[in-house]
Formats: C-alpha cells, structure tokens, sequence
C-alpha cells in the first residue's frame, strides 16, 4: 500500500489494482476541517461531528481523488449482511446529506461510469472489488459481523447475479483496518467464527498470553480465495488502523469517540 500526498490531503492506495477505468483510495485522518475527536478528515455524518465540515471534508477527498461527491452513494452502515445494487436513481444517496443514505446496507455494488461507491471505517475492514471484464465495482465494510456474514463473497455473489462477474476475472483491494497486532477478542468471538465456519481455515485466530486475536484482512483473504479469487488479485491488507495513530482513526484505540475514513471507488466515465 502507498500513500500520495493531493492537496495536502493523504491518499493511500494500492499499485496494481484496477486499470484506467477505476479511480479508488482510501482517506487518511490529516487534512481536514473537523475539531477534536474528528480532528481533522472525519468522512462521517453519523458520528456526531458538524455536518458542514463533514460536508467540506467530503469535498476535499473527493476533489483530491477527481471524483465527483454528488455522484457519490453511501450506505447506513449497520454490521448486517445486505449488498445493495445501486441503480441511476440510487445514485448519489447518502453523498452531500445523512437522510438520503442508503439503508441498513453493508455493501454496495454498481456498473454505472462517472460514479462512485464509499464506505466508511475506523477499524472494520474496507473492501474494495473490481470486475475488469464486467467492468463492474464494489465496497464492502466488515468488521468481524460482516467477516463472519462472508459479506464480501455475498457482495460477489450479487456482482454474478447482476452483471454476470465470474469470480475468477475479479481483483480485490483490503484496506487499512484493525491488524492480528491489535484486535484481541473475546472467547465467544472466537466460538462464533469456529461454528459458523466449520470446514474453513481458521488460521487467521490465534492465541497468546493475552488472550485471542483475529486477523480479519487474512479472513477475509481467506474466503475470498476460497470462491475462486487468485491470490494475486488480492491486495492490501497489511496498514493496522489502531497501531497508526498519527495516520488513521481508529474505534478501539480512541474508545469510540472518533472520525471515520472512507474507502472509495469509482467507475471513470
Ligand atoms: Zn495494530
């Protein structure tokens, strides 16, 4: 993964990824308008910053990725297991206003060019997709509900249903999210992900001292890989939003007042 410095605003993105048809990143907290605890890039209305800086701090990522925000849609974001399909009408929901957001989704897919898909982290794993043959996208938030939920194999399995994505052709960006280093859980984390997943490499939990921790990128790589996706179409995965303190937000660290990232991408008109 590599950061790139526009307009004072740090962008982190993954080489390899995607071809002249994509436009996608992933914000970083530097930069921005909002006070503390959103100090300064929070991404998010919900969280209780002020809408018009909110507002402005949208504005200043998307004009750094050459995006346009209006044509932007995004999702209230529930840890629940629904992959929305957005449409020309459901374009831009969520983008300049809370009340428009597309409800209760966690992920969301489109093939429609000039517009754009964001989801919003602070330790949850972003995903993004891109079908180069379909020329379709998609973004997905998991935390370790929506890992869990295998969402990101759901939001390839609408890719398939609607615009005929074979898994195969599909490339797949994890983002900056919570790393093995800083997610402990508890036990009945751990039971879920042994009973749900019964027949699946649990390899991404392991157990020290301290007690036990999950590797969400690696499980979310995991099951990926398991629909077919080559390993080498699986990037990123590796920036721990918790250990990066001066670059990232991140729930858990800063107990749950704090900002939000995005995690962006657009189809190229
Ligand atoms: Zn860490």
């Amino acid at each position: 993964m590599r950061a790139h410095v526009v307009n004072g605003l740090t962008i982190v993105s993954v080489e390899g990824f995607g071809d002249r048809r994509i436009v996608h990143g992933f914000s970083t907290r530097g930069g921005g308008t909002s006070k503390p605890p959103f100090s300064s890039l929070n991404l998010a209305y919900h969280v209780g910053d002020d809408p018009q800086a909110v507002l402005k701090n949208r504005q200043l990522f998307f004009a750094a990725l050459g995006l346009d925000l209006a044509r932007s849609t995004w999702a209230e974001q529930v840890h629940g297991a629904r992959v929305a399909v957005i449409d020309r009408a459901e374009v831009g929901r969520g983008a300049l206003s809370a009340d428009s957001v597309v409800p209760a989704t966690d992920a969301l897919v489109t093939n429609i060019p000039g517009t754009a898909l964001a989801i919003m982290t602070a330790d949850c794993v972003p995903i993004l997709i891109f079908d180069p043959v379909r020329g379709a996208i998609g973004a997905v938030h998991a935390g370790w509900r929506g890992t869990l939920a295998k969402l990101a194999v759901k939001a390839i399995w609408t890719l398939q249903e609607v615009y005929g994505t074979q898994p195969s052709d599909c490339q797949v960006v994890i983002g900056p999210a919570i790393g093995p280093c800083c997610f402990q859980v508890g036990p009945e984390v751990v039971e879920k992900f042994a009973k749900h997943w019964a027949g699946d490499d649990l390899t991404f939990i392991s157990r020290s001292a301290q007690g036990w921790y999950v590797d969400l990128a690696r499980a979310n790589s995991l099951i990926l890989q398991g629909i077919g996706i080559s390993d080498k179409n699986i990037f990123g995965g590796s920036h721990c939003t918790c250990c990066r303190s001066q670059q990232y937000f991140s729930y858990r660290r800063d107990q749950g007042r704090t900002g939000r990232m995005a995690a962006v991408i657009g189809l190229v008109e």
